[in-house]
């Protein structure tokens, strides 16, 4: 069964994928704290657009509309109100033309 961190999407297959090198957690290494603690929507959503900035090129305001597009279709930050995944988000045919982008 494949599995992806619930906070950010991205697949964990490695054990150094997992939070605390753990196969059953349920979320990645970089959306968590060293106190094991998930981080803030904020801190996600801002090392969602660095790693998209590092894979399509530096456009910031593409890369927030991805991160956005990805983030709010994650049933984790369903009901949250975060507020930086409030504001213009990748249309469908952009987010599956990043993925395939990505090799996913
Ligand atoms: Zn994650």
């Amino acid at each position: 069964m494949s599995k992806s961190c619930r906070a950010c999407g991205m697949p964990l297959i490695e054990k150094e994928d997992f939070a605390g090198g753990k196969e059953d957690a349920l979320f990645c290494r970089h959306c968590v704290n060293a106190d094991g603690s998930v981080k803030s929507g904020e801190e996600i959503f801002e090392g969602g657009v660095r790693f998209f900035i590092s894979q399509l090129g530096d456009d910031r305001k593409l890369a927030e509309r991805i991160t956005r597009k990805n983030m709010a279709g994650l049933p984790y930050w369903q009901g949250k109100n975060c507020r930086v995944l409030q504001g213009e988000m990748a249309t469908d045919e952009e987010f599956a033309e990043v993925l395939k982008k990505l090799g996913a």
